[in-house]
């Protein structure tokens, strides 16, 4: 691991910015709301972009006739808040428990490995990721980061 001061805004451009092709072509667009003000937080970067583009993938995937995918980022004290919403399928209330357990997937050639693996990141950065759905609505992810872990 390489624990590094980084800027989560940076790294959400970053995502988004080799994530453009796919998301055109899923005809998803996205909302951007970074704040500005957002304090550098150390961590290691490339476990958290993997995050990014793992909850990016799903949000666009859950959107297959085109969407819109909106990302805010915000904080309070010394914690950083980035929220990630879908206008998606959503998630039953039957597997909303199960979406972080490894191997969890409802798709025909998915891992269900994604989250999983995504939980563990967070939870290393000291961190916590929730989710918060309505079936047919959408899907928001939340991911709450120490800025100093
Ligand atoms: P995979 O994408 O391989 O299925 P993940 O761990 O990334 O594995 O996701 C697990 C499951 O969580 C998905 O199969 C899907 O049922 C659900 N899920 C995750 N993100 C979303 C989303 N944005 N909208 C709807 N369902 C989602
Ligand atoms: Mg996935």
């Amino acid at each position: 691991v390489s624990i590094r001061e980084c800027s989560i805004n940076d790294l959400i451009m970053a995502v988004l910015s080799f994530s453009a092709a796919m998301l055109r072509k899923q005809e998803v667009k996205v909302q951007l709301h970074l704040d500005p003000k957002l304090p550098k937080i150390l961590a290691d970067t490339e476990k958290l972009k993997q995050v990014f583009v793992n909850i990016i993938v799903n949000a666009a995937e859950a959107m297959p006739s085109g969407g819109n995918l909106d990302i805010t980022t915000s904080q309070t004290d010394d914690i950083v808040i980035v929220s990630l919403s879908d206008t998606g399928e959503g998630i039953s209330g039957g597997d909303i428990h199960r979406i972080f357990d490894p191997f969890f997937t409802t798709k025909q050639a998915g891992t269900g490995l994604g989250l999983s693996i995504s939980y563990q990141s967070i939870k290393l950065h000291g961190g916590m990721i929730d989710v918060d759905s309505t079936p047919y609505n959408g899907t928001t992810f939340t991911i709450k980061l120490p800025v100093t872990p």
